[in-house]
Parts: C-alpha cells; sequence; structure tokens
C-alpha cells in the first residue's frame, strides 16, 4: 500500500492522519499515512530513509519546512516563493518534488466563507513563514492593497520589499495603521500563547472579516477580542488546514478530495460542533 506521512516535531497531535484517511476514503485511493516525529538534528536522515524505503509522499510541519526546501531535488513555484516546504511528491522518474500548499490553502478556505479578496483591503499580521506562504496566493486574488505589520517591523518591511513584484504590498508599523481594512489575517503566532497582536481596536467594525490561522476547540484570544469589538464574520484556521491537506492530497494523487464533509467531521472529532 502506497505510504504517506507527516514530519513534525512535536507531531503526536497532528490532525493530518484523520484528515488524509478520510480523503482516501472518500477518493477510494488506497493508501496509509503515519506521523513521524524525529530529533531536530536527525530530520534529513528520517526523509531519505522514508523514501528510500517506499515512501510515497509526505507533508512536513514545524520546525522542519525551511529544512525541506533545501533537502528536495525540485521546488515548485510557489515554494520557492514561500522559501518554505510543506508537502513532498516522490515523482514517477524518482524526483522528490517540494511544494507549498499552506497558501493555497488560506486562499481557498477565505472563499469558502464567501470572502471577496479581488479589489478589498486587507492587513496581514505577522512577517513569519505562514506570512511568507500566504503572501503570493493572496495577492494573485488581486486585492487593492495588502498592508503587512509586523512586532519587528524590519521583517514586514523585507517581506512587502521581497513580493512587491507581485502586487500592491506594502508594510505599515502596528501604530501606524489607517483603516478601513476589509480582512484582518493573523498569522503570528501570538495565539499560541494566549496574547493579542497590538492592533488597535478602532480598526474593527462590523463589516470586517476576521481570520486567525490559528484553531482550537474554542475561541483564540484574536478572535475573543475582535468579537468583543463587533467584528461579525470571524474564522479560524482549521478550515485552511483541511484545504493544505486537500491541495497535498492533490498533488500527490491526483484526485481532488471534497473539504466540507471532512472539515464537519474534525470538528466533532475536535469537540468543536
Ligand atoms: P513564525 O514563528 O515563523 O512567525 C511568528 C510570527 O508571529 C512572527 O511574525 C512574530 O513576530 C509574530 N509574533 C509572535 N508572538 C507575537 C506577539 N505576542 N505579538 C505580536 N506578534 C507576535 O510562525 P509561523 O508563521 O510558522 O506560524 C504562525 C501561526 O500560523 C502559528 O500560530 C501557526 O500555528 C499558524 N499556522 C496555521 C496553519 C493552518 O493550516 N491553519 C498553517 C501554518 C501556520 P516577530 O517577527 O516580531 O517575532
Amino acid at each position: 500500500m502506497d505510504r504517506y506521512l507527516v514530519f513534525g516535531h512535536p507531531v503526536r497531535h497532528s490532525k493530518s492522519p484523520f484528515i488524509h484517511t478520510l480523503f482516501a476514503r472518500q477518493t477510494q485511493q488506497e493508501l496509509e499515512y503515519g506521523l513521524a516525529e524525529p530529533a531536530v538534528d536527525e530530520f534529513a536522515h528520517a526523509l531519505r530513509t522514508f523514501f528510500d524505503q517506499g515512501g510515497k509522499g509526505c507533508n512536513v510541519t514545524v520546525p522542519f519546512k525551511e529544512q525541506a526546501f533545501t533537502l528536495v531535488d525540485r521546488l515548485s513555484t510557489r515554494a520557492k516563493r514561500a522559501g518554505a516546504v510543506n508537502t513532498i511528491k516522490l515523482t514517477d522518474d524518482g524526483v522528490l518534488l517540494g511544494d507549498n500548499t499552506d497558501g493555497a490553502g488560506l486562499v481557498a478556505d477565505l472563499k469558502s466563507h464567501g470572502v471577496t479578496l479581488a479589489d478589498s483591503r486587507i492587513l496581514l499580521l505577522g512577517a513569519g513563514g505562514a506570512a511568507r506562504g500566504a503572501l503570493a496566493p493572496l495577492l494573485a486574488e488581486l486585492p487593492s492593497e495588502l498592508v503587512i505589520a509586523n512586532r519587528t517591523h524590519t521583517k514586514a518591511q523585507q517581506l512587502a520589499a521581497e513580493f512587491h513584484d507581485l502586487g500592491p504590498v506594502t508594510a505599515q508599523a502596528y501604530e501606524q495603521l489607517a483603516g478601513p481594512f476589509d480582512l484582518v489575517i493573523n498569522s503570528t503566532s501570538a495565539s499560541l500563547q494566549g496574547e493579542l497582536p497590538p492592533l488597535t481596536p478602532a480598526l474593527i467594525h462590523t463589516d470586517i472579516a476576521i481570520y486567525d490561522m490559528m484553531y482550537g476547540a474554542s475561541d483564540t484570544a484574536f478572535i475573543s477580542w475582535a468579537k468583543q469589538h463587533g467584528a461579525r464574520q470571524t474564522m479560524d484556521g482549521l478550515g485552511m488546514l483541511v484545504e493544505q491537506a486537500a491541495e497535498a492530497f492533490t498533488v500527490w494523487r491526483g484526485i481532488r478530495p471534497g473539504t466540507k464533509q471532512v472539515l464537519r467531521e474534525l470538528k466533532r472529532n475536535l469537540g468543536v460542533i
């Protein structure tokens, strides 16, 4: 049977095996999907061993995405732009192809929530790996403006300069942000510690869409905060997780699985519904 897995550290709580097992059942694909948690300095060896032993493909998550970028034979355009690899496929001619499906997953999830990206003003909080992966797919949707704000402002400036050729992207310090924005995407890891990015509540209004890439059984700190300040449409990153997985599954198997039912089952599994 074709073997896939996700590499990460820690990875025990990953929902990827759950999601891909449901995709395989739904599309009647014979495959198994597991977990691998190599020591941080043993990822390269573990990856090579997996493919030497017949593995067909894998996902890569924190903290190995940047290292995976350097270990594959060939990179997709979107992986090159993201500077990180979250999906690897062994092609029929024996080449390890590195791809990045995170940004496509984000855009697919935003669209599935009915969020309009074309001609919109988007504020992207954070300038880490997740922000980098999101920029090209977001700019491809032709927003009127995309502003990056980050705690370390120079990182936002670097990202804006790097993606400037793809669309109207600028960097602004948190304290200088001027609304109105149609969509705010939180790609910081602040919610992981229950913290908030230093955003003024004056930017939140009833018609704004709020997206937090983080997810959990209850509202993230950022989503709770935005709701308190009047945002009516709030979304967490669970849909992005399922959509990036669907994109990876499509890369591997050439069949696109449906995501709605899988997202519902994942929410049930997490106790969200
Ligand atoms: P990185 O560590 O690369 O970047 C973290 C970013 O958060 C940096 O810009 C950092 O700012 C900022 N930050 C951290 N703490 C704070 C704080 N207290 N206040 C303001 N800014 C802060 O992480 P990633 O980009 O890889 O991941 C970010 C988030 O996205 C994580 O929560 C991750 O779980 C989520 N994610 C979700 C996915 C999904 O499928 N739903 C996929 C990928 C990521 P600075 O530069 O100043 O340090």
